[in-house]
């Protein structure tokens, strides 16, 4: 995909979302730049799963845009017919790829059954060039070997990584990752987080909720710091060393 260099990969602007009388989301604007490390921050229910799902349009926005390159959703439009709103959504989930808090990975397939189920059944990519790039992800994420092998054989950390693979496998432009260590026993957390690392050194683009902050500074160009359904505080990691809103600073205070 060709973008201008000046535009941002991904554009979100004014998401808003309520589940019942809740306002969840209210106003949410952000860019991201190709080949950038967005980390989403924030307490726990001020927003960021649900900012990160309206993105592949897991969770609907009640308003609001969302743009993935070329492919982009206007919430708020009325009068859009629901056979193009499909069609519109569909394109936009095809842009980009979700690792799970935990991995979602089938139980009845391989690591390599895994990782092909999204580029042959749903991409309709030929089986042979789909194994070798599902191979060469396999290699990128430190499972070489593990081909044949069924999750339950593999540890937390393991299964996390196929996670990745497999949403890479997708050939998405943006990687959205959900808290992708947060279900993980502490002592297999750095692996991943070693992974992600790579990934981001690599030109992926990624946006990631993530509570590891000290990983969020080291790896992201951008981080937005969500509270109450807004993004309070956004900038460089400089954020995280230096931020200018009490809530922020609370917040690290929390966590670090
Ligand atoms: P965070 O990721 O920052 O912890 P979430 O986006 O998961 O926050 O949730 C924000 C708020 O929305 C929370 O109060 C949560 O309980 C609520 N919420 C999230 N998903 C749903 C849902 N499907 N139905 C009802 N409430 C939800």
């Amino acid at each position: 995909m060709t973008q201008p260099t000046d535009q941002p990969l991904v554009e979100v602007q004014d998401l808003r979302k309520a589940f019942g009388e809740r306002e969840v989301l209210r106003g949410v604007s952000f860019s991201a730049l190709e080949g950038t490390a967005t980390a989403l921050l924030g307490p726990s229910g001020s927003g960021k799963t649900t900012v990160l799902r309206s993105l592949n349009v897991l969770e609907p926005p009640d308003a609001g845009r969302v743009r993935i390159a070329d492919a982009a959703v206007d919430f708020s439009a009325t009068g859009v017919d629901n056979a193009t709103r499909r069609r519109e959504v569909e394109a936009l989930r095809a842009r980009s790829g979700m690792v799970f808090q935990s991995h979602h990975l089938f139980p009845h397939k391989t690591v390599l059954g895994n990782l092909l189920e999204g580029p042959v059944q749903v991409q309709h990519r030929d089986v042979d060039e789909a194994t070798a790039d599902a191979r060469r992800l396999l290699e990128q994420v430190g499972l070489e070997g593990r081909e044949d092998q069924y999750p339950s054989q593999l540890s937390g950390g393991q299964q996390q990584r196929v996670g990745i693979a497999r949403a890479l496998a997708l050939n998405p432009q943006v990687v959205l990752l959900d808290e992708p260590t947060s279900a993980l026993d502490p002592e297999l957390v750095g692996e991943v987080l070693a992974v992600i690392r790579d990934l981001a050194t690599h030109g992926w683009t990624l946006v990631i909720v993530t509570h590891e902050i000290r990983f969020a500074r080291d790896v992201a160009e951008q981080v937005l710091f969500l509270d109450d359904g807004v993004i309070a505080e956004e900038g460089g990691p400089e954020v995280l060393t230096d931020p200018q809103h009490e809530r922020t600073r609370q917040f690290l205070r929390r966590v670090l």
